[in-house]
């Protein structure tokens, strides 16, 4: 599904990404962790395409497609969706005219029949309704006012109605109390745990994989993948710390 070899990036003319590779299939569930400043955030904005963010070497394919070669709307047409670590706030637009406009934006690229006003009402209330959203607060303005746990479970009714095939989450359980977090994570096992999608999770702390079991872990340090292992790697990590890991890569 996403092949990254040797992903070189950087930002405001700082390198940040320093030959990251990465290769996930289908079906599978990827936890990134690693120490802040890692450039875990710069991977998930360097695979949307977010402007500021400049590949200087490398490449990436999703399925079977140059993905950098790809505008921003495009990759996310392709089937790639950027949950934010800190979800934006859009004043005088509602997240219903938000995401329906989002939603036909990409099946028009797709070739696909856009959705009426009914037919988009019917899956946003749907997804609203798996994630415990009033759809009150889809008719308000996009997380304007929405406390942190509101903003995380707004993301998640988002993905859910854009159906994604690779989520790329960024800190999704941040600020997160654990019912919050149990909701989060069950949204993320029922809108992408399917044969033919997978899961790219960026997460400090190993509890969101309680309730999202990973495939692989992975740690990103200084803009490389300098560990992998299992669902049990995040469990050291979480007893052990990023220090002994990080060392052993420099040395
Ligand atoms: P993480 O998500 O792993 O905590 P980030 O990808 O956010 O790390 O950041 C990686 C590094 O890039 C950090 O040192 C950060 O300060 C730097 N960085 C990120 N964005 C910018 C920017 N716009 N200008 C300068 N430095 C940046
Ligand atoms: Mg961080
Ligand atoms: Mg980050």
């Amino acid at each position: 599904m996403l092949t990254i070899s040797n992903l070189h990036a950087e930002t405001a003319g700082k390198a940040i990404l320093k030959g990251l590779s990465l290769t996930i299939n289908a079906g599978e569930i990827h936890a990134i962790m690693g120490p802040n400043g890692a450039g875990k955030s710069t991977l998930g904005y360097t695979l949307a395409g977010r402007p500021g963010y400049e590949v200087t070497d490398g490449s990436v394919t999703f399925l079977g497609e140059d993905l950098l070669e790809k505008a921003p709307h495009e990759r996310a047409a392709a089937g790639l969706f950027l949950g934010f670590q800190y979800p934006v706030e859009i004043p005088g637009v509602s997240n219903v005219q938000f995401l329906r406009t989002a939603l036909n934006a990409q099946r028009r690229l797709r070739g696909q029949a856009e959705l009426s006003g009914g037919e988009f009402l019917k899956v946003a209330r749907a997804q609203a309704d798996a994630l415990g959203l009033n759809m009150d607060m889809l008719k308000r303005p996009v997380n304007v006012g929405f406390s942190g746990g509101e903003k995380k479970r707004n993301e998640m009714v988002q993905m859910g109605i854009i159906d994604p095939r690779l989520a790329i989450l960024d800190e999704t359980d941040s600020g997160l109390d654990i019912d919050a977090l149990r909701t989060v994570g069950d949204g993320i096992n029922r809108i992408m745990r399917a044969p033919d999608k997978a899961v790219l999770l960026i997460t400090h702390y190993q509890r969101l994989l309680d309730y999202v079991k990973p495939d692989f872990v992975h740690v990103l340090a200084d803009g490389r993948i300098v560990r992998s292992g299992g669902a049990e790697l995040a469990l050291e990590l979480e007893r052990e710390g990023y220090a002994e890991t990080v060392r052993e890569q420099a040395a």
